[in-house]
């Protein structure tokens, strides 16, 4: 059961080989077993869980069942979630519990899905190894001294241990794609303006896209039907027809064409790195594709770029909390700016701090033109390197990041080495590209490898065909990291039966 794809799971459920509320019990009592060493749940609710269970399995007894009806789906803890906690990693929300639900969040509650939790995630999404988290930082499954990635390092890590079948994400700068391949799963940040961003607590507007995480490309194409759809609550939601993103699935990868950009494969990857994504991208000429040399001169841009772009909108995004309505409120302030000021000081973290910093800096008047402006232009930039790339590959491949996961505490005090971590993922960000990860083997450490795959506008169903044909070929979404408490008895018993 716990390497079953949401096909399987759905088709258990249909023959009523188990209920959603034994499917949903049997990955609670293994996210409670689990979380302890992973911290991968800011908020588990049983009750609630279960009572979603309950809903699904008499949907599925009247026959209306969906493909997701009574599967468990975890949220990253971004997503307003009504009558759940929703903290977005933040002291600043540790009191908040949304009277609303995201349209992620609906959509998947209309699929008749089961939210099995809230995943940890760096604070208001910005990190790149979840240990920027007022809850603490999540571990990697594959080796607890390890970084999961972030800013969805918690949603990566439930997914990669098992503890639910998928999760939901967000990326601004490579938060799905960088936590995917760093944990060993499929993730992808689809085109913006695919997926709704009403309800999902704002980072930088113009760059977060959400998005769906879980082992296989088959299973982010269910999620991915789920979650696109027009929403006027958005109002940079895309007016586009509904697609079914399973449909080019089995399609032959003959004739495929793979740019790989050649300021993908400089020193800065580490040769293990290399060594995994170099043989995934064998297996594809194995499948039939073929390669050409590409060139993204922009490419080493994109960091300095985002990190004038999006702290500026954070620091605007972020202004809205004044400790007023909702949220942190400091205990003991004298008058209304005092309250701001220590309501603030004390309910963000450093990092949240630093970036309000920059971004308040870079659209301070004498400074707009020399930064924010010529960032803006740079992004244009960097979006037209890949339009001209696109006119002669179907899709971009490299390495999802320089290494693999670094260790706990090895970058939290060099920000700027923190960044580049995102190296690969942030221009995709910029140009609101579509990008996936999928993990195509280990390095250093035994530690997981992820392979970036980057299509055109609008081309995630001809993505995840390339990424579904790999799967069929290899077997590194299936590997599951070994947990001392898995092995004493806490896989759930009946695990043959599935
Ligand atoms: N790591 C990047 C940052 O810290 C990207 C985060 C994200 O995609 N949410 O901003």
């Amino acid at each position: 059961m716990l390497n079953s794809s949401l096909k399987q799971l759905s088709a258990l459920l249909a023959a009523k080989k188990i209920s959603s509320t034994e499917l949903t019990g049997e990955f609670l009592r293994r996210s409670r077993a689990l979380n302890p060493d992973y911290n991968a749940f800011i908020s588990i609710n049983e009750e609630a869980s279960l009572a979603q269970a309950g809903a699904a399995d008499r949907i599925i007894a009247s026959g209306c069942a969906q493909p997701l009806t009574g599967i468990p789906v975890a949220q990253k803890d971004i997503f307003c979630t009504r009558g759940w906690r929703t903290t977005c990693g933040s002291r600043m929300l540790s009191n908040f519990i949304s009277p609303y639900d995201a349209n992620v969040v609906e959509r998947f509650n209309a699929a008749g899905a089961v939210n099995i939790g809230k995943t940890n995630m760096d604070e208001f999404a910005m990190g790149s190894s979840n240990e920027t988290s007022f809850y603490g930082p999540v571990k990697n499954p594959w080796d607890v001294t390890a970084v999961p990635g972030g800013s969805s390092g918690g949603s990566a890590c439930a997914v990669a241990a098992r503890m639910t079948p998928a999760a939901t994400g967000t990326d601004t700068g490579g938060s799905i794609r960088q936590p995917a391949a760093l944990c060993g799963i499929s993730g992808m940040k689809p085109t913006y303006g695919l997926v709704s961003r009403y309800g999902m607590v704002a980072f930088a507007s113009s760059l977060d896209q959400a998005g769906p995480m879980a082992k296989s490309a088959e299973d982010l194409a269910l999620m991915l039907n789920v979650m696109a759809k027009f929403d006027a609550r958005d109002s940079t939601s895309l007016e586009r027809e509904p697609e079914d993103y399973t449909r080019d699935l089995d399609k032959p990868l003959e004739g495929l064409c793979i740019g790989l950009p050649k300021e993908y494969f400089v020193s800065e990857i580490s040769e293990d790195v290399a060594r995994a994504v170099e043989a995934a991208i064998a297996e594809y000429r194995k499948l039939g594709a073929k390669t050409v040399e590409v060139s993204l001169p922009n490419t080493k841009l994109s960091v300095p770029v985002y990190y004038v772009l999006a702290p500026a909108e954070a620091s605007s995004n972020l202004s809205r909390f004044d400790g007023v309505r909702y949220g942190y409120r400091a205990p003991q302030y004298d008058g209304l700016a005092d309250m701001y000021r220590k309501s603030r000081a004390q309910g963000f973290g450093a990092e949240v701090k630093r970036r309000i910093l920059i971004g308040t800096y870079v659209l301070s008047h004498g400074y707009y033109d020399a930064y924010y402006l010529q960032a803006q232009k740079l992004r244009r930039l960097i979006a037209q390197d890949f339009a001209e790339v696109f006119t002669h590959c179907d899709v971009i491949m490299g390495p999802t990041s320089p290494t693999v996961a670094f260790d706990l505490g090895e970058k939290s005090s060099d920000p700027v080495q923190m960044y580049l971590s995102d190296a690969y993922t942030i221009a995709v960000n910029l140009a609101g590209l579509p990008g996936m990860s999928i993990p195509v083997g280990f390095g250093n450490k035994n530690r997981p490898v992820g392979l970036h795959i980057v299509g055109n506008y609008f081309t995630e169903a001809q993505m995840l065909n390339v990424a579904h044909q790999y799967q069929l070929a290899t077997g590194w979404h299936l590997q599951i990291p070994v947990n001392r408490k898995s092995q004493t008895g806490l896989e759930p018993k009946n695990a043959e039966r599935f």
